[in-house]
């Protein structure tokens, strides 16, 4: 309840700001959900992965309308304890890594989270799935687009749900550039710029080590802007250059890009050009630009609030917590068969794993990669 009432706090302070009424983003969101179903079913989801991210999701679930946290997945028994104990779940919703396959038999448990590394993802995801149980797999869905494939397959062959922690897709101010683009207030579009970055820090963390992360910049950031690159300009890119800059050859090794810039081809003559680095701070910025006009936003992917400007005026939709937003509507996709206006599902985390594998091939051929997105 704390965190819903800073929500309402933020969301009228930042409405006082851009001198539009004040909205409560909750009610605006929880009647989307609440239409969708007479008797909204409840998703009770089980973390796997009791990391920074993970903590963060929890947190949001606290104030998620359908969504409940009723167990954890871990390899640490510490951390399951003060789990425990925070979020009352009981012992028999208790997972470690090696026996978590029993969630079948544990009908109180409907979807996993896993927020573990990216390396992780496949056999976890598909694990979840054998066990008959929805798996909701964090960003960079795999460590390429073969391994997501797969994880897509399992899923289909499970009979069970796979969606991507995508969460800038269901936030507001994000969603208004969408509909401002569809709308054709914008006009046609023809450049997208994006640059996501930041200086990385403990050089002995996963996210430095292939095996865990699959790569560097571009698996954690850089994923950013280019499914950024994809809602905004609102088509699939068919070709992508790439170049790499690597400055830090003890910190970045073999496997694990530091900067790269790329440019990706769309079908309608728009480019986009774009930038991922973990060796620069500040770099959390979109910009759009059509024949009628532009946005620009900074921060654009954190975890806001979400700033922009658009030709105008500023972008000025409600404030909200991205985690609990997504969940809630992931309960509405998962239950009652919601479609996102933007796609959260496993096919679209393919989609962008195929566009990093083609930038990394960019990357060692120096030419240009086609793309068949499909
Ligand atoms: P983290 O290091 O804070 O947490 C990772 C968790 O995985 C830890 O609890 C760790 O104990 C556990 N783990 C299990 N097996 C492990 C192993 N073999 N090696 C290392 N750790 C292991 O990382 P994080 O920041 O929580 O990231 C986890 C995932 O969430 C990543 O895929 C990351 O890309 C994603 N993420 C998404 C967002 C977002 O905004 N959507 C933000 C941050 C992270």
């Amino acid at each position: 309840m704390k965190t819903r009432r800073l929500f309402l706090q933020k969301a009228s302070l930042s409405a006082m700001a851009f001198a539009v009424p004040a909205l409560n983003p909750l009610s605006a969101m929880t009647n989307t959900i609440n239409t969708s179903a007479k008797n909204p079913q409840t998703l009770r989801v089980a973390i796997m992965g009791l990391g920074s991210y993970g903590t963060r999701v929890a947190e949001a679930i606290q104030d998620c309308e359908r969504v409940k946290l009723v167990g954890v997945i871990s390899g640490t028994p510490s951390k399951v304890v003060a789990w425990r104990e925070k979020y009352g779940i009981p012992e028999k919703n208790c997972y470690n890594y090696e026996n978590f396959d029993a969630v079948k038999d544990n009908p109180d448990i409907d979807a996993v989270y896993v927020i573990t590394p990216n390396g992780l993802h496949k056999d976890q995801v598909i694990r979840v799935a054998k066990a008959g149980k929805h798996a909701i797999c964090e960003k960079p869905m795999a460590v390429n687009a073969e391994d997501g494939q797969a994880m897509v397959d399992a899923c289909k062959a499970a009979g069970v749900q796979l969606l991507i922690g995508y969460r800038m897709h269901f936030e507001p101010n994000t969603l208004e550039v969408i509909r401002m683009r569809k709308a054709g207030e914008l006009g046609e579009i023809h450049f997208f710029q994006g640059l996501s970055g930041f200086v990385i820090g403990d050089p002995t963390q996963w996210r430095l080590k292939p095996e865990l992360s699959g790569g560097g910049a571009m698996m954690d950031i850089g994923i950013y802007s280019i499914n950024g690159a994809r809602y905004m300009i609102g088509e699939e890119p068919i070709w992508v250059t790439a170049q790499e800059v690597k400055t830090n050859h003890e910190k970045f090794k073999e496997g694990i890009d530091e900067t790269i810039t790329f440019q990706m081809g769309f079908p309608s003559g728009a480019i986009a050009s774009c930038l991922s680095t973990y060796n620069m701070n500040n770099l959390d910025r979109f910009y759009l630009n059509g024949s009628k006009g532009w946005v620009e936003m900074q921060p654009s992917t954190g975890y806001g609030p979400i700033k922009g400007e658009t030709h105008k005026g500023p972008l000025s939709e409600p404030i909200v917590t991205h985690q609990t937003v997504q969940m809630d509507e992931m309960a509405a996709i998962i239950f009652d068969g919601k479609e996102p206006e933007v796609s959260v599902n496993g096919e679209e985390g393919v989609r962008d794993m195929k566009i990093i594998d083609a930038i990394f091939k960019a990357v060692e051929t120096g030419g240009k990669v086609p793309l068949n997105l499909g």
